[in-house]
């Protein structure tokens, strides 16, 4: 940008309209440009001409490859495009995610669910795939490190506890012994009913803080044929479970959690170490092996767990953990326990920023394949050092399994204008009248280093004048419009240099507390991009402000290191009232942990859900659950509200203050009311979404899978589907 040498010069050199004029001391106001346009710069976007920017510019801008492949790209359409199988996706399998957020968010009317957003779209293949590559990626270390066992991982439930999502993850892993691991009494209950399904080997790991009654229902779940194991966390747990295990007379599958002194320092890795939170001593252990050995149990003891924390960044500190881990595992042979498994814990990362970079807490340096290499090759070098049979190897990892297949989507319903610098019409020379002698003094200063062209020095000035002016208006010697005036200049000032910040605030129909509440809490960073218009060149820049009344209700920093994101700019005013086009933007890779984090700030409640799978037929998906988010009752009661009494209470009020010859009135007051209970407490971006709750928002529409597969068996019944679906 030529900036204020530009503007300043201009006077002679560049047609009026492009530039402002100043002489050097006192600039007239008319020579100010009506429209800061021609001082707005993006060359922080790209440099491409608007006509010749592609979807692959957008792919490359918002770094897709990187943090997508192989489930997301971007589409010859510019739209993002889901491959539901990765790689092994073909073409025509490809999922516009735009034709689902329409299909889900359409009224019922035209075809669509009339569901409201924001939305959350659950692809089951790419949950499916997911657990399939973590158990071909162990299934060839060990293959090719010729070890003597398989690998049987289980999903901890507390990544995301979605019903759908554990149901899936049980039926889809079925085939190779995949199981659960719960950390609390309520995930106990959910993962035993949920294995009644899986495979009848399948582990059901017991983690977490434990009291009796936790105990007692692990040892049912044994009696129920559940393959169960207990893993103790806490010394004293011991106790208990002997006790009760005597009681119930049920054999105890019992495991020990070990600390270990290998230390993940990361973020997620506070808990790890010596000092950690979890886990027994080298001490511990000892005592609970000596007690097992005293009551003729040793032979109950067959598991050691550990867990080094989430996103291990590399496989270096990751095999130095199974390393120490396996050694204890050899000991407790040693001791004469019947040792089966090792349980290696989560922690196996995901690269949210698509950087691979083994330094950074969003993003790891190993595929799937370089991590069940690593952990492969540990176990088995210490095992085959002591001589020691190789244990079935046992992970547990959680946001390795759910991140990618949920896509969070969500609508941005106006952004702020770009606010072009005004100075007022009553003139520069009365605004200088007013000044003190100081501040006059700042603005002669000022002018002179424009004309020398020594910006920093302008913008020391500029800041000066504002806050002598700022001074005067608290003393009451300077009128707003004045003070407005001076507001103006000085963003003049910092726009002809080139240092003012131009990014907009983008307001989105979200609530950060409820859908990405790991940005809040610890700072987390998830790709968010437009799913849609990536054809177009994005010619602004924003941040994200959501609804609530919150100042940390806004996202400001994203994948890249960047603090603002290249946007397009909304069509038709982009107003929530007006009719202009819509922009959805979307969360990737927020399937673990933000589901289950989420609270209800502000009583914003849970997005809307939908479950699609791919499908041969004319759309090539279909949407096979559908579960309007909570609506403002639902949320209401959370607080122990009873929104019926509520609403009687308004609706007697209504019809007290209505008028005597108005019954209608106080009627379409009550309907009213209704409609606002039933409604979930986002902006209702279109007329057509209040249709959802009217029509009833107390239930999931729901396509069970029979009919699915074998309404998928024929193309013809893809609109009846379709209907069975909606109904
Ligand atoms: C949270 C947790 C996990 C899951 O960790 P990820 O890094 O998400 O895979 C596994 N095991 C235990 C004990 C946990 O607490």
């Amino acid at each position: 940008m030529p900036a204020l040498a530009c503007c300043v010069d201009a006077a002679v050199a560049t047609p009026p309209s492009q530039a402002f004029i100043w002489d050097g001391i006192v600039p007239t106001p008319e020579s100010f440009p009506a429209s800061g346009v021609s001082l707005l710069t993006n060359t922080t976007i790209t440099t491409a001409p608007a006509n010749a920017w592609s979807p692959t510019h957008s792919s490359m801008l918002y770094r897709v490859d990187g943090w997508g492949a192989p489930y997301f790209s971007v589409n010859s359409s510019g739209n993002v495009s889901v491959r539901p199988y990765g790689a092994d996706t073909l073409a025509h399998q490809e999922i516009d995610l735009i034709k689902v957020v329409k299909k889900a968010s359409d009224p019922k009317a035209s075809g669509g669910l009339g569901l409201q957003l924001p939305l959350i779209v659950r692809f089951s293949d790419v949950l499916n795939n997911r657990l399939q590559s973590l158990q071909s990626a162990f299934d060839f270390a060990i293959q090719s490190q010729a070890y003597g066992a398989h690998y049987q991982g289980v999903y901890p439930v507390k990544c995301n506890q979605d019903r759908f999502v554990v149901e899936d993850i049980v039926k889809f892993g079925s085939g190779f012994r995949f199981g659960l691991e719960a950390g609390s009494k309520p995930e106990l209950l959910l993962a035993m009913s949920c294995l009644c399904k899986g495979s009848s080997e399948a582990l059901l790991v017991c983690n977490g803080f434990k009291d009796a009654e936790y105990i007692s229902l692990a040892l049912v779940a044994r009696k129920l044929h559940l393959n169960t194991v207990i893993v103790l966390e806490q010394e004293e747990e011991l106790d208990i479970v002997i006790n009760i295990s005597r009681q119930l007379r049920v054999r105890p599958v019992i495991g020990l959690r070990a600390k270990l002194r290998t230390k993940h320092s990361g973020h997620f890795g506070s808990t790890s170490g010596e000092k950690g939170k979890f886990g027994l001593t080298t001490t511990q252990i000892l005592r609970v092996v000596k007690k097992l050995e005293q009551h003729g149990m040793l032979d109950s003891l067959e598991l050691l767990h550990f867990h080094i924390g989430s996103q291990i960044p590399s496989t270096a500190l990751l095999a130095d953990g199974v390393r120490e881990a396996s050694q204890i595992y050899c000991e407790l042979i040693r001791l004469g326990a019947c040792m089966k498994v090792i349980d290696i814990g989560g922690g196996l990362g995901i690269d949210y920023d698509g950087s691979k970079s083994q330094d950074s807490e969003i993003s790891v340096g190993y595929s799937l394949e370089d991590y069940a290499y690593a952990v492969v090759q540990a176990v088995k070098s210490v095992c085959d050092r002591n001589g020691v049979k190789h244990p079935v190897i046992c992970s547990e990892s959680g946001r390795a399994i759910v991140s990618h297949h949920s896509v969070l989507v969500f609508e941005a319903v106006s952004a702020s204008s770009y606010e072009s610098p005004v100075m007022p019409s009553f003139g520069l020379q009365y605004l200088l009248e007013q000044l003190t002698d100081d501040a006059l003094a700042d603005y002669r200063n000022l002018s002179a280093a424009a004309i020398r062209r020594e910006y920093d020095t302008c913008l020391v000035y500029a800041e000066q004048l504002k806050q002598r002016c700022v001074q005067q208006f608290k003393e009451g010697s300077f009128g707003m419009e004045q003070l407005a005036a001076v507001d103006g200049l000085c963003e003049l000032v910092s726009k002809a240099i080139g240092v003012s910040d131009n990014s907009r605030t983008y307001h989105v129909n979200l609530s950060v507390f409820t859908s990405i509440p790991d940005f809040w809490g610890i700072g987390q960073l998830f790709p968010i991009i437009p799913i849609h218009r990536l054809d177009e060149r994005p010619t602004m820049r924003g941040i994200l402000s959501d609804l609530t009344c919150d100042s940390d209700g806004k996202i400001d920093k994203f994948i890249g290191g960047e603090s603002s994101l290249p946007l397009h700019e909304l069509e038709g005013n982009g107003s929530v009232n007006g009719h202009g086009g819509k922009y959805y933007l979307g969360m990737f890779l927020g399937g673990a942990y933000e589901e289950a984090l989420g609270g209800v700030h502000n009583l914003f409640g849970g997005p809307s859900v939908i479950r699609v799978l791919q499908s041969d037929g004319p759309h090539s998906f279909a949407i096979t659950r559908a579960v309007p988010g909570p609506s403002c009752a639902d949320v209401l009661r959370v607080m122990q509200h009873e929104p019926e009494v509520m609403f009687e209470t308004l609706k007697h009020r209504a019809e007290e203050f209505a008028d005597d010859d108005d019954t209608n009135g106080s009627m379409s007051l009550a309907s009213g009311l209704t409609r606002s209970f039933n409604n979930m407490p986002y902006l209702l971006c279109s007329a057509s979404c209040s249709l959802t709750a009217a029509n009833g928002n107390n239930g999931y529409f729901y396509c069970d899978e029979d009919t699915f597969a074998s309404a998928a068996d024929s193309v013809a019944a893809e609109d009846e589907q379709w209907s069975y679906c909606v109904a």
